[in-house]
């Protein structure tokens, strides 16, 4: 069986399209300005501006450029055409802007922009429809499961366009086109390009009856065949309209490409390795925090991102306002929480990107903030164009797992687990990766010391391989729960694809929500000593299990677990909350040694739990796992009080630590009130080998760093700081 992977490999071709675009374009471009190639790793800091319908006309173009300006931003996403063009377009049915009378709102401000010497892409939108185009293509409104053609959910008066059909394959193509030819931007970005949901449209029916010989399913559940089929479907119908826009684009301009927004961590929806192939460059569209959200997740996004993307640039879009679900979309956030989110960001890799809706601005206290830190961004950019990460600790993520595992509790069963080893991570301070599981090759994972799966439970026979591959290779895991119990497309196996590295057998039977149930913790028979899994705990006698928990057998003798089940006991009535089963030789962990990797694998769910429970006992376990599994130093120390973020990375001539403080009442909800700062840090890095520091300097404190170079590494502290600090180390 293919994996998914390589069917979208395989369906590059642009399937069961005329294109008709840019026939009736007569328009010549004008010659394009300072284009030079491959100017996607260019720009270090982005600004956005998407205009609303009255903007033409009603908004002071030279307010932004000059707020551009001082900004130092490098290049420019302003919104062009869709649902509304904001420039003279003749694409018939283009709805234009009703107030653009003889404007060029686009044009005008691409023109300002380049004036400044910035990058300018244009943005669209597809994802809705006036009425005229409705009353003159009623084929292309996505149709609800019920037949009905589908309303716009926020604003009545439109309609939902069908994503997979020849709405966006003829009409926006023909946008598109227009737009390049008129403007010859840097590319086209485009916004809720896939579709919003399943569309039971004539289009769609009759392009997947003949894709599949079915009829669209009526179920979303990913274990039905016909559904598993759809779900590839619009996946490969998707990367093929990619595509086709990006085809175009460079037909008029090569050095221009389609730039979707698209992508994401395991809930996302679109193969992030075929997004990686196909995407020059990229911007995480995580705009700021929600619901419970810690500041950290910014930097999550560009982790999945760059585990795809490798080395290209990465943009993280901020939003200047609260974006909960009521969508306040002319809104202000506080300012040290956007700080928050985009020091967070650039710790990570992220190149700062700015979206302002509305260029009428109502409530401009975020203006001042963002234009300090670009500024500060841009005073430092040295240290912050990055080659590669210095991390040796990966956490692999799985959208496949999500898809055809997780299926409807994806956000629990798959999700939640990967955020509580993350949180465990962060506050231990480990600069850490995240690694997509179809790049489990050596390339992409040989640099890391140790792989963390955090209930990874759908890899294929493949993926095992390839892990078992790098343990011989001296790599080394940390597992968790039902990692490799299924195979990539959900189906549970006779045992665990890792079976022999763990070193344990599945035993017919998951336990789920276990309540009052224990883990001792135990000592070496033969010497007395504790396992470094359980430093920190060997007063404890026994902490809490998890949650959910996979019987398993032993294969592989050990001398004994570290942690031992106490099974389930009643909870109440409070009379009987007792256990006469207070000791069993069921193992809590494996921990095995062959050569010189260290395979760790807890059979119950630490990760997920303590992103529910947030146990400290969890957490030091979580950490223990991959410090044992590590066998050495982290490159990158830090120890001091307080939440610290942290990450390391390589320049061409210099290496920069960033801690981010997190230490505030509100990292786990925000947004924050204030910064607290922090308390005083110690830092440690390895230098490379056969490199010396010639210089080191803080890029926030104005001071001279005090610090030792001793034993291949420099010694540096921090003195408190209130969003972040970054210690660049020049070195030769
Ligand atoms: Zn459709």
């Amino acid at each position: 069986m293919n994996t998914r992977r390589e069917f979208l490999q395989q369906s590059g071709a642009v399937a069961g399209t005329t294109l008709v675009a840019g026939a009736a374009l007569a328009q010549v471009a004008p010659q394009s300005q300072g284009q030079t190639k491959e100017w996607y790793d260019r720009p270090m800091r982005w600004m956005q501006l998407a205009f609303v319908e009255d903007d033409p006309g009603n908004y002071d173009p030279q307010f932004w450029l000059d707020y551009f300006k001082s900004c130092h931003a490098d290049a420019a996403c302003i919104s062009a055409g869709g649902c509304v063009a904001f420039y003279p377009t003749k694409v018939p049915h283009h709805y234009r802007s009703k107030f653009l009378a003889d404007h060029d709102p686009f044009g005008e401000m691409t023109k300002g922009c380049r004036n400044l010497g910035m990058n300018v892409i244009a943005r669209t939108d597809p994802h809705a429809m006036h009425q005229d185009m409705a009353d003159a293509h009623p084929e292309w409104i996505a149709v609800e499961a019920n037949g009905q053609p589908r309303r716009h959910w926020a604003d009545p008066t439109l309609w939902v366009t069908c994503a997979l059909g020849g709405y966006n394959f003829n009409f926006m193509t023909d946008v598109t086109i227009e737009i390049m030819k008129t403007y010859q931007v840097d590319g086209i970005f485009s916004n809720r390009w896939s579709g919003s949901g399943m569309c039971f449209c004539k289009s769609c029916q009759a392009l997947f009856h003949d894709y599949s010989g079915h009829d669209l399913p009526r179920t979303t559940n990913s274990q039905d065949p016909v559904r598993r089929q759809y779900l590839l479907w619009r996946e490969s119908r998707l990367f093929d309209l990619w595509r086709l826009w990006d085809t175009e684009i460079k037909k008029v301009n090569p050095n221009a490409a389609f730039l979707a927004n698209a992508g994401g961590g395991a809930l996302s929806d679109l193969d992030m390795t075929s997004i990686g192939d196909l995407a020059p460059t990229l911007f995480a569209d995580l705009q700021a925090r929600h619901g419970l959200m810690a500041p950290w997740s910014n930097g999550k996004n560009a982790k999945e991102y760059a585990a795809t993307l490798g080395n290209k640039a990465i943009a993280g879009i901020t939003s200047v306002g609260v974006e909960e679900a009521y969508r306040w979309k002319d809104s202000v956030q506080s300012g040290d929480e956007i700080r928050l989110w985009m020091a967070d960001g650039v710790a990570h890799n992220l190149r700062p990107w700015v979206v302002k809706f509305n260029a009428k601005p109502i409530d401009k206290r975020w203006m001042p903030v963002v234009e300090k830190f670009y500024g500060w961004h841009y005073r430092n950019q040295k240290y912050l164009r990055n080659e590669k990460s210095l991390a040796e600790v990966a956490i692999v993520y799985s959208q496949q797992t999500a898809a055809y595992y997780g299926i409807d509790q994806a956000a629990a069963k798959v999700e939640n687990p990967a955020l509580g080893y993350y949180q465990a991570l962060v506050e231990g301070r480990v600069p850490f990766d995240m690694v997509h599981d179809l790049l489990l090759d050596a390339d992409h994972i040989d640099r890391y010391r140790v792989l963390i799966l955090p209930n990874i439970a759908a890899l294929s026979d493949r993926q095992c391989k390839q892990l078992s591959d790098y343990v011989a290779r001296g790599g080394s895991l940390v597992a968790t729960h039902e990692t490799s119990l299924y195979n990539e497309w959900g189906v549970r196996r006779k045992d665990f694809g890792l079976a022999d590295l763990f070193g344990a057998s599945y035993n017919g039977k998951v336990d789920i929500q276990v309540h009052n149930s224990y883990l001792n913790i135990e000592k070496d028979p033969r010497d007395g000593t504790y396992h470094p899994l359980v430093r920190g705990l060997e007063n404890a006698t026994r902490i809490i299990n998890g949650v959910n928990w996979v019987h398993v057998k032993t294969t592989t003798p050990q001398r004994y677990s570290p942690l031992t089940l106490v099974p389930q006991y009643p909870d109440l009535p409070m009379e009987e909350v007792y256990t006469t089963s207070t000791h069993t030789d069921i193992p809590g962990v494996f921990a095995r040694e062959t050569g010189k990797s260290r395979v760790v694998y807890f059979p119950f769910d630490p990760d997920r739990t303590f992103w529910d429970v947030l146990s400290v006992d969890h957490g030091a376990i979580l950490r223990n796992a991959v410090a044992w599994a590590m066998r050495s130093e982290q490159p990158l120390t830090v120890t001091g009080r307080g939440m610290i973020d942290v990450s390391l990375w390589a320049q061409k001539d210099s290496i920069t630590a960033h801690l981010v403080n997190l230490t505030n009442p509100m990292t786990m909800k925000g947004p924050v009130r204030e910064l607290v700062p922090s308390p005083p840090q110690k830092l440690r890095v390895r230098i490379p080998k056969g490199k010396s520091v010639k210089a080191v300097k803080f890029l926030v404190n104005p001071a001279v760093p005090r610090s030792i170079v001793a034993n291949g590494s420099i010694e540096v502290d921090v003195p408190p700081f209130e969003l972040n600090e970054a210690v660049a180390i020049d070195i030769a």
